[in-house]
This record gives C-alpha cells, structure tokens and sequence, in this order.
C-alpha cells in the first residue's frame, strides 16, 4: 500500500504510459518495442538497462510466442524485476549485530534527505525495541546540527553533538565512547555533504571512518549513501563520487514519492552495482521503506 501511494506520480506517467501502449498495439512489433524503449528511458531507467531489458523481452517474445501485448504485460513486470536482481536475489537488509553496537555512516550530497533518513531509520529500529543514538557529524553545514537535534526530540533518541565547525572525527570520537559507555544497540551518524570542496570532504570522510573503523572492530557495519531520486542521472554522478572515496555498502534512495521517473531505482542497481536498501516515500516519520523489487513493481503495475 505505502509502495501504491508513494509511487503515484511514477504510476500516473510511466505505468500509465506503458499500460496505454499494450491497449493501443494489436500485435507486438518493432514499433511497439521502439515505443517502450522511448518511455523506459524517460521514466529514467537508463539507456543501457534498457536496451538489456527490451533484449530479453524480445527473446521472451519468441520462446513464449507472444503476439499480444495483454500478454507481454506481466512478462514486463517479471523482467523488472529480475533485471533488479540480476539474477542474485539481493537483499535489502542491513548488516548489523544482535547483540554488540553496530555503526551505520550517512553520506551524501547536502538536501538529498540525508538528516531526514537518519531520523526515521531511528525511528524504525526504536520500534524495534533497539537503543539508538545520533551523531552529529555534520559540523559544517549551518542548522546541520540543530536539525539532527529537532530529529532526535521527534522520535527520543539521544544525539551526540559538538559545536559547529568542530572536528567530525573528534564528534566521532565522542559519539563512539558514549554509545560503548551506555549500551547502545545502532549509533547512525551523520556526515557533511559539501561537494564544493570534493578532495577536502573525501579526506574527512576518511578520517571519520578511520576513527570509527579504531574504536569498534569491524564497524562501520553499514555505509550509507543517500541519493536523491528527483535529480535523475545526476544522482549517479554523485554516487559514482562517493563510491570512489569510501566503500559505500548501500543506497537510500529519498524522495521517490516525488518524481514521476521511478526507473532511476533499475539504473543506480545496474549502473553502480549497489543494492537500494531503503526508499523514501514523503517527509514523515513512517516514510522509509525497505526496498523490495517485487513489491516496488507490484506497487507500479497493480
Ligand atoms: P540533508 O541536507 O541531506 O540532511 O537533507 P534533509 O534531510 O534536510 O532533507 C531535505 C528536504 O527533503 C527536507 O525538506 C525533507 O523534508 C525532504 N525530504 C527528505 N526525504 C524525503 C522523501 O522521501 N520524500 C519527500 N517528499 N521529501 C523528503
């Protein structure tokens, strides 16, 4: 259901598009495939994923002998999703430990939702019945803290700051002993998101990994980056970034409820060969979704 309605704005474009072309074709042809290409590509699927995708819809074709595109409907869904796994079942889950502090590290671009992420993934797993705490690595960025702050309130989580324009190695350092000292089950931190200065924010992002990396073998379990989906293709020349300067494990993509090009989920899997973890679906607490490709294209073609 959070999947329906979060997705509307791609179901009204791209599903309404595709499912107004199998109602106009009588038979599946040249055109009717140059026509699906044209809206894959425009719902921001990504050239390459589909030209593969419209490859094995072709070889389905033949070996199902399709002629109707009624027919060839639900084999589009079946290839979504399987162009998704590519063909290793990936999981969304996140690693972490039962029953020792387990570290997740945000990264990603200033706006894309990095702050708002954070406090409902703390959210999520206080619910869970996990003590969770903040770190509010973001020592740049004016309002950075101050909003992780407003975050922690919302959902009573602690977070551990320092003042603005301190070190976020040394916030780290911080964050770390607290969370050993009071049990802590997930410490997720924030970092800054400055890209001006890529070189500058790469080193930092090292050295806070470092520190963390020190302090908790083992640790970061998690390393998050959080794209944007209404930038499109942009987002994957963010991510292409990152991936250069930490060993980023994951993608959350944020803001999907926003864009009306929903494909941007096939491209970031097959273009960085990362699995989307979460999804977000709107601004509010409940809005994060693990990404599951059955239920996402369920949720478009349903
Ligand atoms: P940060 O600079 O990366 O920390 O970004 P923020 O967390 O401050 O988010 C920037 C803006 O995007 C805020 O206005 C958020 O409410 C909004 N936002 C974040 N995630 C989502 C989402 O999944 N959907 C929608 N519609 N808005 C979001």
């Amino acid at each position: 259901e959070k999947f329906k309605t979060g997705l509307s704005k791609t179901r009204d474009q791209f599903t309404g598009k595709v499912n107004d072309l199998v109602a106009r074709y009588r038979k599946v042809d040249e055109d009717f495939f140059e026509e699906l290409e044209e809206i894959l590509i425009q719902a921001d699927v990504g050239f390459e994923t589909v030209m593969d995708l419209v490859e094995e819809l072709k070889l389905e074709v033949k070996k199902r002998n399709i002629k109707d595109p009624e027919q060839l409907q639900p084999v589009i869904s079946e290839k979504l999703i399987e162009i998704y796994d590519g063909g290793e079942n990936l999981s969304s889950d996140l690693a972490i430990r039962e029953y020792e502090l387990s570290v997740i590290l945000f990264v990603g671009v200033n706006g894309v939702g990095k702050t708002t992420t954070i406090g409902k993934l703390a959210h999520k797993f206080k619910q869970e019945g996990k003590k969770v705490m903040l770190a509010a690595g973001d020592t740049f960025r004016a309002g950075a803290i101050e909003q992780l702050e407003v975050w922690g309130q919302r959902v009573g989580v602690d977070v551990i700051k320092q003042e603005e324009g301190s070190d976020p190695a040394a916030v780290m350092y911080d964050a770390l002993q607290a969370a050993k000292s009071r049990k802590i089950d997930i410490l997720l931190c924030d970092t800054a998101g400055r890209l001006q200065n890529k070189v500058n924010l790469m080193k930092e992002l090292e050295k806070v990994k470092r520190v963390i990396e020190r302090e908790v073998p083992g640790a970061p379990d998690e390393v998050l980056l959080v794209l944007d989906a209404t930038t499109g293709q942009n987002a994957l020349i963010q991510a292409k970034t990152f991936k250069e300067a930490v060993d980023v494990s994951g993608i959350v993509l944020s803001k999907l409820d926003g864009t009306a090009k929903g494909g941007i989920v096939l491209a970031i899997r097959n273009e960085l060969d990362l699995p989307v973890k979460f999804v977000g679906l709107g601004e509010n607490v409940d809005d994060l979704q693990k990404f599951d490709p059955e239920k996402y294209v369920y949720g478009l073609f349903s």
